[in-house]
Order: C-alpha cells, then sequence, then structure tokens
C-alpha cells in the first residue's frame, strides 16, 4: 500500500511502529539495549533467527521508523540514521573503501567532505581526483584502474552549480564504480538521485529535515545488497549512531518537510528575481531561474528551483557584509535549511579554509553571498532586502 502514497501522505504516516498504547504521535524511544525473555531467545536474536533490536548502537525502534520513513521517500531499499551529516557522507565512502582505492570527487564540495576525501582518505592509502565536476570528460579523464567511487553535490555549496547525476553514473557503471550523491541542497523532494543512477544517497538532516535549527543527524540511503555487503558491518563497530531523541525530533521536522520546503522555494525564487533587478548586485545563480548557466540539466534532474540563492554583490566585502549587518528578518548564519532566513559570507566563514585560487575556481569571489530561504511572509522578505540594499553603499 505505501509504495503508491505520493511524499506528503508519506512523510506523515510512513514507518510508524505504534506500542501496545496505540499513541498518535511516534514515541522515543530513549533505550541502550533490549531484554529477552529467555536465554534461547536472546540466542536466537544474535544468530538474526527472530526479528527484533539488540543493542542501539545498531539499530533502535525510533531510529527505525526514521530511516524507513526516509527509505519510503527516497525510493530506496535501507537506510542508517547517523549522528550528523558528516558521519553519514564519511560512513559511506570509507565503509566501501579500502588502501590502493580511487575516489573521483567534484571539487565544489561542502568543506568538511572535502576535508574527507582530500585530507583523510589519503592518510589511509585511499586516492582521490578532485575535478571540475560540470563538464563529464572530467570525470572520465580522472578514472583510474583502481577508481572505486564517484562523490557529488548538486546543486553545491555555495555557488549552486549542477552536476548531470545521469551522465556520472553511466561513466562509473562502466567502470563498476559506485556514485554517492550528497543531496541535502536539493532536498528528496526535488531530485532522486538513485531514480537517475546513483548508487548510495547521504543527508545532513541538520538541514531541511529538521529545517527548525534543532538537531543533528545525517542517513546514508541504497539498495539493501549494498549496504549488507559494506555499511552494515562498519555502522555496528564504528558507532555512528543517531540519538533516538535526535531521530524522533527528525520525524516530527520530516512531516512538514513539503509544506516547508514550498515556502522557502516560493520566498527563495521570489529573492532571486528581486536580485537579480537591483543594481548593487552583480549576478544572481538560482536553480529556478532559466539564466541558470545549467539550467537544461537542471529540467532534465530536479523537479524544483531551490531553497538557496547564490549572488554577488557589485562592491565586494564591503557591500557583501553591509548587506548582512542591516537584513533584520533574514539573520546571519553559516547554516541552511532552515525555517528562519539565513544568509552567510562563504569567503570568510565557510570557506575561508580554501585558498585564493580554490575559492576562485568554485566562483567564489568576495562579493559572493549564499541566502536559504526561511519559510516567513515573502513580502516581509522582499521588503527587509529592499530596505538593506538601500543601506549598500555603491
Ligand atoms: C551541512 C552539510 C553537510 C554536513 O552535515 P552536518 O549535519 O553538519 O554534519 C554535508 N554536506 C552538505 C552539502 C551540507 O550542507
Amino acid at each position: 500500500m505505501t509504495k503508491t502514497w505520493r511524499p506528503a501522505t508519506q512523510l506523515v504516516h510512513g514507518g510508524t511502529l505504534r506500542s501496545q498504547f496505540g499513541e498518535t504521535s511516534e514515541a522515543i524511544y530513549l533505550t541502550q539495549g533490549f531484554v529477552y525473555e529467555t536465554s534461547e531467545a536472546a540466542e536466537a536474536r544474535f544468530k538474526g533467527e527472530t526479528e527484533g533490536f539488540i543493542y542501539a548502537r545498531y539499530g533502535s525502534p525510533t531510529n527505525d521508523m526514521f530511516e524507513k520513513r526516509m527509505c519510503m521517500l527516497e525510493g530506496a531499499e535501507d537506510a542508517r540514521a547517523t549522528a550528523s551529516g558528516m558521519a553519514a557522507v564519511t560512513a559511506a565512502i570509507l565503509c566501501q573503501l579500502k588502501a590502493g582505492d580511487h575516489i573521483v570527487a567534484a571539487r565544489a564540495l561542502f568543506g568538511s567532505c572535502r576535508w574527507v576525501v582530500e585530507t583523510l582518505a589519503p592518510k589511509y592509502g585511499i586516492e582521490c581526483t578532485l575535478v571540475d565536476g560540470r563538464f563529464l570528460e572530467n570525470w572520465e579523464n580522472a578514472i583510474q584502474p583502481n577508481t572505486k567511487v564517484f562523490f557529488l553535490e548538486s546543486p553545491t555549496n555555495p555557488t549552486l552549480e549542477v552536476i548531470d547525476i545521469a551522465g556520472v553514473a553511466r561513466l562509473a557503471n562502466q567502470v563498476g564504480a559506485k556514485v554517492v550523491v550528497d543531496n541535502v541542497f536539493a532536498t528528496p523532494l526535488f531530485q532522486k538521485p538513485l531514480e537517475l543512477g546513483a548508487h548510495i544517497v547521504v543527508y545532513s538532516a541538520t538541514k531541511h529535515i529538521d529545517g527548525q535549527g534543532r538537531c543533528l543527524g545525517g542517513v546514508v540511503l541504497s539498495d539493501k545488497a549494498w549496504i549488507d555487503e559494506h555499511l552494515h558491518d562498519y555502522f555496528r563497530h564504528t558507532g555512528p549512531a543517531m540519538s533516538p531523541f535526535n531521530a524522533w525530533t527528525l520525524l516530527k521536522g520530516i512531516e512538514t518537510l513539503p509544506l516547508r520546503v514550498k515556502q522557502q522555494t516560493q520566498n527563495a525564487a521570489a529573492i532571486a528575481d528581486f536580485l537579480a533587478e537591483n543594481g548593487k548586485v552583480a549576478k544572481v545563480i538560482y536553480p529556478g531561474r532559466k539564466d541558470h548557466p545549467q539550467a537544461d540539466i537542471i529540467a532534465k534532474q530536479m523537479t524544483g528551483g531551490s531553497t538557496l540563492v547564490a549572488f554577488e554583490m557589485k562592491g565586494g566585502k564591503e557591500a557583501a557584509f553591509a548587506l548582512q549587518n542591516a537584513l533584520e528578518i533574514t539573520k546571519i548564519s553559516n547554516n541552511l535549511g532552515d525555517s528562519k532566513s539565513l544568509i552567510t559570507h562563504p569567503a570568510t566563514t565557510t570557506h575561508k579554509n580554501l585558498t585564493d585560487e580554490a575559492r576562485a575556481e568554485l566562483g567564489i569571489s568576495p562579493g559572493t553571498v549564499r541566502y536559504s530561504a526561511g519559510i516567513e511572509d515573502t513580502d516581509d522578505l522582499l521588503e527587509d532586502f529592499a530596505r538593506a540594499l538601500k543601506q549598500v553603499i555603491g
């Protein structure tokens, strides 16, 4: 029955496990362990002969509900909920690799993701090549006999470049490599990497899935065979498990995901159009606009715009800072996907550790600003931006 549900229904009812009390809202099972009626029952559980939980590091009921709901939304067979988005990314990549293997990754990655492939993986003998992921020939040219994983996010942070996921998946399949997609910026509503041919999808649930700034979380989704072969034991024995309390917070958050993302997208689109007409703004990059440089790929693989807007102030860092400081409703923060509108200056915050050259490669200039739309009233946001831009000199 659940297969035919549409996302808004899945996200309210999917995966619910009701206890004997028949509670309406999902219960929080804050327990480390589980007890068995008999020694024989414990033996059978450990042998895998009976269904059930063993230890909360391996899995527990509230986490199970969150994982099942995410699987339904993503169209994945299985998932593991992790303590943060970075725990999900690190597990998804490292669990399937060994010394001597090679990763090809897009260079436009969330900062910590880039650290995992560029700095951490080589310490364990796993090589990595970073490419400009916008062009398929770059992926193809980077392939080596030992290439096992392709890793990308699309749209990218912070400049909202887009990567042809189906194209990358075709190349990966030719050499038997797995494609891992960090789908945070698109959200599970606007892009389905598994349908496009990717093998593994990861999320920072900290972003739109919580969407209300409360807790960290992550999730890795794939087919059952890959999870059984690669992630299952890694997850059990290295311990990136999510707290059941956070799983519950995220379960409740995800119920309203479609409502929030819809309003955020409407707000982002309105702000993008408004900024594009403003004389103090040099350029706007928004996946929902026809003037996005890769509008053709967006039309092929995304079903909605974005809750984020990237733009460049003509007056550089000074103008970017002045705008951020003058905004009242939109708060300065490096987070994104929140119900509150947030704005960040990547060059001095999220991407400050990159060299000037690396930033330039990613299209991050001193005037680049990233806006994450909240769920506020559209007109209030537009008025706030109009007022703040007037205060920017030049
Ligand atoms: C935030 C983010 C992460 C990391 O998630 P955390 O929950 O902060 O660990 C990874 N990838 C992308 C694209 C993100 O935006």
